[in-house]
């Protein structure tokens, strides 16, 4: 079963003191090029349908990084949001259609200020692991046969990737805790 080649043959470590790096698109010539100049945090497979995934793969692998660490270095005319409505804009290249980063523009989203990386893109190694598989039911909205399921859930279990249907419950209690303070039921 392939989910991710990111995921499937086991998961590299992050590196100790492990800085950043170059995400490169899949053009031959003039590609778009990104350097991020931190570790990302909360890197984990994604199952819902808006996230890029290499060909092939059932999931995508994302993580985040704060917005002001990172950088379009090159190719930049290529780049055009793939959906303006949507919550997080991904900025795809036009020519190879990846994904070179998703940005959330809305400053009361519990999430602004990060921006969304597939580190496979990067030709270094030490990026943070993946820790979870997020959005896992929504596999099912991209054609994968709903009797799977319980297949792609045990390897992601076996894999070391706890399966869930939203976020973890750590993101979900960052995205309440934040909404709830906007409310003004928890103290600011
Ligand atoms: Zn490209
Ligand atoms: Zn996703």
């Amino acid at each position: 079963m392939k989910l991710h080649p990111s995921i499937d043959n086991g998961i590299a470590p992050a590196s100790p003191g492990f800085s950043g790096g170059t995400l490169k698109c899949k053009c031959a010539s003039n590609p778009v090029t990104i350097r991020i100049d931190a570790q990302t945090a909360h890197n984990h497979a994604c199952g819902c349908t808006k996230c890029w995934k290499p060909d092939g793969a059932i999931f995508s692998v994302v993580a985040v990084v704060p917005r002001d660490k990172l950088h379009v270095v090159s190719g930049g005319e290529k780049l055009q949001i793939v959906d303006p409505s949507a919550t997080i804009q991904r900025h795809a290249c036009k020519d190879c259609g990846v994904h070179m980063f998703g940005r959330i523009e809305n400053k009361d989203h519990p999430f602004y200020g990060l921006d969304f990386v597939h580190t496979e893109l990067s030709g270094e190694a030490g990026w943070s692991p993946p820790e979870f598989a997020a959005f896992v039911s929504s596999v099912i909205e991209s054609g994968v046969d709903p009797a799977q399921m319980p297949a792609i859930r045990a390897r992601l279990t076996e894999i070391g990737l706890e399966p869930y249907d939203a976020l973890s419950p750590t993101l979900m209690d960052v995205i309440a805790t934040h909404i709830a303070k906007q409310k003004g039921v928890l103290a600011a």
